[in-house]
């Protein structure tokens, strides 16, 4: 295994119990396996999935202690005995997918993200919240030397689980998405690659703050749920003939919006739930889902290929993550400003300080 300098001991935030806080401690740096890389993390954004991972909210529970993040953007430092098509001194991500088996029937169809046998970072494996952290080699995102790596690392969860949606929604050039939780991580970069895309964009989310940020991303119009008098009505009225958005996506941390999309969607239309909310069911009448022949489905981040590509996207410029650095110390305070709903973009943690 060829080796850099690296140390034996390193900060990272650890979850010690379901709920939390985060504990900013010394913990040894890990070895990589034959099959994996160790990754100096420079940053790591911050999802909302680290939030929830924290708390326990979901049904599949989280290893403890949990080193959680999952938008890691660093330079590789070590590497095993089988990897041969990554090189130290590259630069690459720890992405949600840490890795899957490359075997079973989904995964021989791209579908990794499906995989039985998928590692999740910062959530069944340690992630991007410490200084080294290790990832299959063959799932580490390639990220080109020209990007910056702070502003790259929302893409890595964030951008690609967006693009993936929109890819996932039929949306074509000229038609509307609406963008439910707009002012968000996901959703500030799901107007921009949406923008990119050719679609137009109808932001929902809550507060003027917001408002401004969807605007000046690109959004065509913006419905603040907060104040909203007829938020179906509002919606419609901002797309053509007042029929309803082509698509939606659904990125919000509440069920309400869940329960609302067909109401609005456009006959014919998707609604695409990629947003998590805890304990959080569908409701959609029969009769109109029938009548207005409107689909429903999931997506979940994306595959290799998706990575590349929404990289990709980044990298000629397309899309823009508008973003604020703190210490990797001050991950709490992300956290508390996160649940009330406060933050506006990502907040990017640099692992320095
Ligand atoms: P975030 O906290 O940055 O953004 C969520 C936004 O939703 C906030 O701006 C909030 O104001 C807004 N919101 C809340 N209630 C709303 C409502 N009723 N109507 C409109 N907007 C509302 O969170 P994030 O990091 O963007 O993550 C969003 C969700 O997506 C989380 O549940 C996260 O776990 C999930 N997620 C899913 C995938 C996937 O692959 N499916 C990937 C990443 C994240
Ligand atoms: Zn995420
Ligand atoms: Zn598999």
């Amino acid at each position: 295994m060829a080796q850099q300098e690296i140390p034996k001991e390193q900060w990272a935030q650890v979850v010690e119990k379901p709920g939390g806080p985060v504990n900013y401690k010394k913990v040894p740096v890990p070895e990589p396996g034959p099959d994996e890389v160790l990754i100096n993390i420079k940053y790591s954004g911050v999802c909302h999935t680290d939030l929830h991972a924290m708390m326990g909210d979901w049904p599949l529970p989280p290893k403890m202690p949990l080193i959680g993040g999952h938008e890691g953007a660093g330079v590789v430092v070590a590497k095993g005995s089988l990897v041969d098509d990554i090189n130290i001194g590259d630069h690459a991500g720890v992405k949600w997918l840490n890795g899957s088996c490359l075997a079973c029937s989904f995964c021989m169809q791209a579908d990794e993200p499906l995989c039985p046998h998928a590692l999740l970072s910062g959530y069944t494996v340690d992630g991007s919240f410490q200084q080294y952290c290790i990832a299959k080699a063959s799932h580490v995102a390639r990220i080109p030397k020209d990007v910056s790596l702070e502003a790259v690392a929302p893409v890595l969860c964030a951008g690609i689980t967006v693009y993936k949606g929109l890819k996932e929604s039929g949306a074509r050039p000229g038609q509307y998405v609406a963008v439910v939780g707009a002012g968000g991580g996901l959703g500030s970069m799901a107007i921009q690659y949406a923008r990119a895309m050719g679609l137009r964009v109808v932001a929902i989310d809550g507060g003027e703050e917001k408002g401004q940020s969807c605007k000046a991303l690109g959004a065509d119009a913006y419905v603040d749920f907060t104040s909203s008098k007829d938020l179906v009505k509002e919606v419609k009225e901002a797309t053509p003939e007042g029929a309803g958005p082509h698509a939606v996506l659904l990125l919000a941390v509440s069920e309400k919006p869940f329960q609302q999309a067909t109401e609005y969607v456009r006959s014919r239309g998707t609604v695409v739930c990629i947003g998590l909310p805890a304990g959080a069911y569908l409701r959609a009448p029969v009769f109109d889902t029938v009548l207005r022949m409107i689909t429903i489905k999931g997506s979940y981040v994306g595959n290799r290929q998706d990575t590349q590509e929404a990289i990709e996207f980044f990298r000629r410029g397309l899309v823009k993550v508008p973003y604020r650095v703190v210490g990797l110390s001050e991950l709490q305070k992300v956290y508390d400003l996160m649940r009330e709903g406060k933050i506006v973009g990502r907040c990017v943690v640099d692992t320095s300080r």
